[in-house]
């Protein structure tokens, strides 16, 4: 009889001993590179005038941040989890702490009256929510570059949120909105 599985298991084992010594000296190179970066990233997040940079999958938009962040905020709402797939999760900058370098990809939609959120027409990522009028704009965390040294501060729309996941991180939940989570100093 014909066993697929063992025979893939075996195969892997002999290719994981075959290879077992460049893939150990990557690794090393890897984790020396990653403590590299993580050093950097603790330094940005100690230093308030510190330059952050983001931008979408493909290149097509870019931004810059200067100074300090808002922490991350999740929005749970029906609206948000269509755009996304899943919820939106955004840290958010005083307009004039916020500039875009590359804009030849971003696109605007108003999702509804007084909202537009900001995304990459060749790629498809998620990078902005503004409302009209707003003095400050809703940047996703995970376009950020690299480390972001913010926290998950909140949950908000919870009662419109997916039925097919759990918030069980221990950050507050609020059913709508909630201002409970301040905006950092300007600068
Ligand atoms: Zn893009
Ligand atoms: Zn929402």
């Amino acid at each position: 009889m014909y066993r697929p599985h063992r025979v893939l298991s075996y195969n892997f084992k002999l290719r994981h001993y075959r290879f077992r010594v460049p893939v150990d000296r990557f690794r090393q190179r890897w984790m020396l590179s990653a403590a590299k970066s993580e050093l950097q990233g603790r330094q940005t997040m100690t230093t308030d005038s510190e330059k952050r940079t983001g931008g979408c999958l493909c290149g097509a938009v870019r931004y810059e941040i200067e100074g300090q962040i808002r922490d991350v905020i999740a929005c749970h709402c029906t609206m948000c989890r269509k755009q996304t797939g899943h919820f939106l999760a955004t840290a958010d900058v005083w307009n004039e702490q916020f500039r875009l370098t590359e804009q030849s990809g971003l696109k605007w939609y108003r999702s509804s009256p007084g909202n537009r959120r900001g995304f990459c027409e060749t790629c498809g990522s998620v990078l902005f929510f503004q409302s009209d009028g707003s003095e400050y704009i809703c940047i996703t965390a995970g376009t950020i570059d690299g480390k972001t040294g913010l926290r998950m501060a909140a949950h908000i729309f919870v009662a419109d949120k997916g039925d097919y996941y759990t918030i069980d991180d221990g950050v507050d939940q609020f059913d709508g909105e909630t201002d409970s989570v301040p905006m950092p100093e300007r600068q």
